[in-house]
């Protein structure tokens, strides 16, 4: 079958790989129908994630058909014809933290725990496509894909509508969403956003629906910042500007009671000096990533408010204003997200019409062209915001 994989830094092909097989009876085969790009595969594709190996299938934003099913999976009422999305994470749904709906920390399904334990001090869960570190398993951006713990991890969609309504629950959709939970919204709030990317448009537009009375959104792509717009977003172009203070201005003079990061270890800096220092000591291996948004979303922060971060980081970051956080008394709530934790309520709403999800698309393109998407998608070409190929 065709595959995107990874073949070292900034190098990635789409090439002919072995088909997958049922190797557990926990095990599904699901035919891809379509499968997206994601902001977190720029960082694989950038070089911030250890333990990439050549040859690691990437994706872990797919959907399609179950074609294949192992006798467990079939037990617990998987069947070949269903129609799934394929969360990023796959979940055993029995262990202490499946039970507490902490998915994203499954403490079974990560064949690499040790690996994760030496990186993070414990286990996270096995990722699709996401390097030894979550597993080693291969990912969704390829015609076909072996899901482990299928019954448990999979989310059974109707047979109808098209795939662009529900794509977007393996990951991104319920990233937005969590992120803006996390930030436990009130109906006073300020919320501000860092990061126009389809995970910060989807918190942008989660904290409107759970009913933010103003929502910011920070980035410097016009087009990005539009779509911000177009679901009711205030938008707040950086170019040019100090965001620290221009929010304090626009708020009370404190700042936003709710901030949320959805920009993570690859942020540009406020200007080419500051991003540089981030740069040299990402060089020299001081630190791992360039936490830029992180510091402007913690000191803009009003008191005693939450700083809610889907960005990912992986490492180590430098000059993080741990006085501030302190002395204002704010609150962090973070971590990977736990999909299926929303996606009832999610699919609810979206087959109800009070969510529609497709206001990020910009592309969809055939699987073949998957590098060249990639390429597009992270230097922002051709008003690229997310992309959806299909096998
Ligand atoms: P993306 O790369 O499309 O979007 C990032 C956006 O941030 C871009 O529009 C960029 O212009 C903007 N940006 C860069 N520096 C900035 C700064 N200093 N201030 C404001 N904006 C800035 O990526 P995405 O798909 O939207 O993902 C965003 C982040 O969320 C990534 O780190 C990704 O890995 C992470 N993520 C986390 C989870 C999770 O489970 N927590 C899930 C999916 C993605
Ligand atoms: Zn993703």
């Amino acid at each position: 079958m065709k595959a995107i994989c990874w073949q070292g830094k900034k190098d990635l092909r789409c090439e002919e790989v072995p088909d997958p097989i049922i190797e557990d009876p926990k095990d599904a085969i699901v035919r891809i129908t379509s499968t997206c790009i994601c902001g977190s595969d720029l960082h694989l594709m950038n070089g911030f994630v250890p333990t990439m190996c050549k040859g690691d299938v990437l994706g872990h934003e797919p959907m399609g058909e179950v074609v294949e099913v192992g006798p467990e999976a079939r037990a617990r009422g998987l069947n070949v014809g269903d129609r799934v999305v394929v969360p990023f994470q796959m979940i055993c749904g029995e262990c202490e933290q499946c039970r507490q709906g902490n998915f994203s920390v499954c403490q079974v399904t990560n064949r690499n725990k040790d690996l994760a334990k030496a990186m993070f001090g414990d286990t996270t869960a096995g990722l699709f496509g996401y390097s030894a570190l979550t597993g080693s398993y291969a990912g969704g951006q390829a015609e076909y894909l072996r899901v482990p713990f299928a019954a448990t991890t999979v989310v059974k969609v109707p047979k109808t509508g098209p795939d662009e309504r529900y794509i977007f629950l393996s990951d991104v959709l319920p990233t937005g969403w969590q992120a803006a939970i996390q930030a436990d919204i009130q109906p006073t709030d300020t919320v501000a956003v860092w990061g126009a990317g389809p995970v910060g448009l989807f918190s942008a537009y989660a904290a409107k629906i759970l009913g933010a009375r103003r929502v910011i959104v920070i980035d410097d792509v016009p087009e990005r910042l539009a779509r911000a717009a177009d679901v009711g977003c205030e938008i707040l172009d950086r170019r040019g500007t100090k965001v620290v203070q221009t929010l304090k201005e626009i708020t009370d003079g404190h700042g936003p009671e709710k901030v949320i990061d959805a920009v993570g270890i690859e942020a540009h800096g406020p200007n080419e000096v500051m991003e540089l220092i981030d740069r040299v000591q990402t060089a020299l291996k001081l630190e791992t990533e360039r936490p830029i948004a992180l510091r402007e979303a913690i000191m803009a922060c009003k008191s005693a408010g939450t700083v809610s971060i889907p960005g990912v980081y992986g490492g180590v970051s430098n000059m993080i204003p741990m006085g501030a956080m302190m002395n204002k008394g704010l609150t962090i709530r973070t971590g990977q997200t736990h999909v299926k934790r929303w996606t009832d309520d999610l699919l609810r709403r979206i087959d109800d019409g009070e969510i529609d999800p497709t206001f990020i698309i910009s592309h969809v393109e055939p699987l073949g062209r998957g590098p060249e998407m990639y390429r597009k998608f992270r230097d922002k070409e051709d008003g690229c915001i997310k992309v959806i190929l299909k096998p």
